[in-house]
C-alpha cells in the first residue's frame, strides 16, 4: 500500500513501519548465557553443530541385533543365533560378532560394529540360547543412524532467531552449555496525564484509572527485556522533562503514552523538541492515528496515543517491531489470510483499519471471523476478547456480512 491511498496529510501505516524500521539500530553488544536463560533471547550468531546428533548408530528398539548378510543362511532357515553378548544404553557391546552371531540390545544402545540391523524382540523366541524369528527381519530395520538428526557442522540456527524452548533442547542435544546471544534491551515506560490514577489509589472527581502503562509493561515482559517503569507523569513542564531525561540517560528505548494528539494542550511535544529529534505522525491506521516517533540524545522514542486501544495496537504494529530489530530480530510480516466476516463491518476509506475480532473455525472446518462490535478506541475489553485483527486497507468501505476479509491472528505477544 502507498502514500497515495491515504486520506491527505496521513502517512500510510506501512510506509511509517518502514520508516520507523529504517531509523532504528541493530544491536551491536552480545553476551554468553547459560541455555538454562537463554529462553526467548536473540543469537547473535549462527549455531553451527559440534557434533553429530544421536552421535552414533543405535537401536530404536529393545530387541536383538545382527548381521544381515552374514545371517542370511541362519535367518532363511531359521537355524538359530548365537546370542554373544549384550548392549545396553550407556555401557555398548565392545566386541566382535560374527556369522550366526547375535546381540541383546536395548532402546537407544549404541550398535555395535559388524551390526546392522535389529530385530524387535516381539518377533523373536529364545531356544537353548538360540534366538530364533518368530517373523522374518528386514534388513537393515530398527537402527537409527548417526547424524540422522544433525550432522556434524549442519548449520542449526541463524543469526537473529529468537530462542524458543524446542531450541533449548536442541542446543543442549548439541552439548552447547553456553550461547551468544544480544545483550538485553532496557525500556522506560511512563503516561502522560493529570487525569490518570494507579490502580489502588481512590479516583478525584474526572479522574480515570490508568490502564497503559500495565498492558506495555506486561507486553515487554513478554518481549524479554529490561524494564524501567517511570509511572505517571503529571502535565508540568519540568516534570516531564526530568522524566524523559532519565528515562534517555537509563534505556535503550523510552515509551511514553498520552499527550501527542493535535493541538493538545501539554508539554509533551515541546519537550520532546527540545530534547531530541521526534517526528510526529499521523498514522492513516485505526485505532492510533497519532504517534510520535524519533530519536533522543541516547535512546529512540515511541510516543503512543493515550486512548487504550489506540495504545496497545500502536505499540503491538510499531512498536514492537521497532524494539524486535534492536533486539537483533529478523523482520518478519505478520501473517495475515482470508476469512468470512459474519459481521457487518462499518468502515470509510482513508485508513487502514485493525478491527477487533474473533477468528474461529465452522463445524466444516471454514475460517469465519466475527466483530467484537463496537470499535471505539477507549473499549480496551474488546482487545481483550478478541483473538485476530480484521484488516482492512485504506481505500476499503464497508464490508457486508458474509465477504471475505484479511485477518491477522494475534501472536503469541497478545495472547
Ligand atoms: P491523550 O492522548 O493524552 O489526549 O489521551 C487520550 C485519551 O486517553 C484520554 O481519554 C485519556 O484520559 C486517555 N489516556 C491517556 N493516557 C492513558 C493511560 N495511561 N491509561 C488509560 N487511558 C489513558
Ligand atoms: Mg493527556
Amino acid at each position: 500500500m502507498s502514500d497515495c491511498c491515504s486520506a491527505p496529510g496521513l502517512m500510510a501505516f506501512d510506509l511509517a513501519l518502514k520508516q520507523l524500521l529504517d531509523n532504528v539500530p541493530a544491536p551491536e553488544n552480545s553476551q554468553h548465557v547459560a541455555i538454562e536463560n537463554a529462553l526467548g533471547k536473540v543469537l547473535a550468531g549462527d549455531v553451527i553443530s559440534p557434533v553429530f546428533v544421536p552421535p552414533h548408530n543405535n537401536s530404536a528398539m529393545d530387541g536383538y541385533a545382527f548381521n544381515s548378510q552374514l545371517s542370511v543362511q541362519a535367518i532363511n532357515t531359521n537355524s538359530g543365533l548365537e546370542i554373544v553378548g549384550r548392549s545396553f544404553a550407556g555401557e555398548p557391546f565392545t566386541g566382535q560378532t560374527q556369522a550366526g552371531q547375535s546381540i541383546r540390545i536395548m532402546t537407544g544402545a549404541k550398535m555395535p560394529r559388524c551390526c546392522d540391523t535389529v530385530v524387535m524382540q516381539e518377533n523373536t523366541e529364545v531356544k537353548d540360547g538360540q534366538l530364533h524369528f518368530t517373523k522374518a527381519p528386514v534388513a537393515n530395520s530398527n537402527v537409527r543412524k548417526q547424524g540422522e538428526d544433525i550432522q556434524l557442522n549442519d548449520k542449526v540456527l541463524t543469526k537473529g532467531h529468537k530462542l524458543t524452548a524446542i531450541d533449548i533442547g536442541v542446543l543442549a542435544s548439541l552439548g552447547i552449555a553456553k550461547i551468544e546471544v544480544f545483550a538485553p534491551l532496557t525500556v522506560a515506560v511512563l503516561s502522560t496525564g493529570d487525569e490518570l490514577r494507579s490502580p489502588g489509589e481512590p479516583l478525584n472527581d474526572g479522574d480515570i484509572y490508568e490502564s497503559n502503562r500495565f498492558a506495555i509493561i506486561a507486553l515487554l515482559e513478554k518481549l524479554n527485556v529490561n524494564i524501567l517503569d517511570l509511572g505517571i507523569i503529571r502535565d508540568d513542564k519540568t516534570a516531564i522533562t526530568n522524566a524523559f531525561i532519565q528515562a534517555d540517560i537509563e534505556a535503550d528505548v523510552v515509551i511514553s503514552s498520552g499527550g501527542v494528539s493535535v493541538g493538545e494542550a501539554d508539554y509533551t511535544k515541546e519537550v520532546l523538541a527540545e530534547l531530541g529529534e521526534i517526528n510526529f505522525w499521523k498514522i492513516a491506521m485505526k485505532p492510533g492515528k497519532p504517534f510520535a516517533f524519533g530519536k533522543l540524545a541516547n535512546s529512540i522514542f515511541f510516543g503512543l496515543p493515550g486512548n487504550p486501544v489506540s495504545a496497545l495496537v500502536t505499540f503491538y504494529q510499531l512498536a514492537t517491531p521497532g524494539i524486535e530489530k534492536m533486539q537483533g530480530l529478523t523482520f518478519k510480516a505478520k501473517p495475515k489470510f482470508l476469512a468470512k466476516s459474519t459481521s457487518k463491518l462499518k468502515k470509510s476509506p482513508g485508513r487502514m483499519d485493525f478491527q477487533r475480532a474473533i477468528l474461529y473455525f465452522s463445524e466444516s472446518g471454514e475460517a469465519q471471523v466475527t466483530s467484537t462490535g463496537s470499535q471505539g478506541s477507549g473499549i480496551l475489553s474488546s482487545l481483550g476478547a478478541a483473538n485476530s485483527f480484521i484488516v482492512l486497507d485504506s481505500e476499503q468501505g464497508s464490508v457486508e456480512a458474509g465477504e471475505m476479509v484479511f485477518v491477522e491472528p494475534y501472536s503469541a505477544l497478545f495472547q
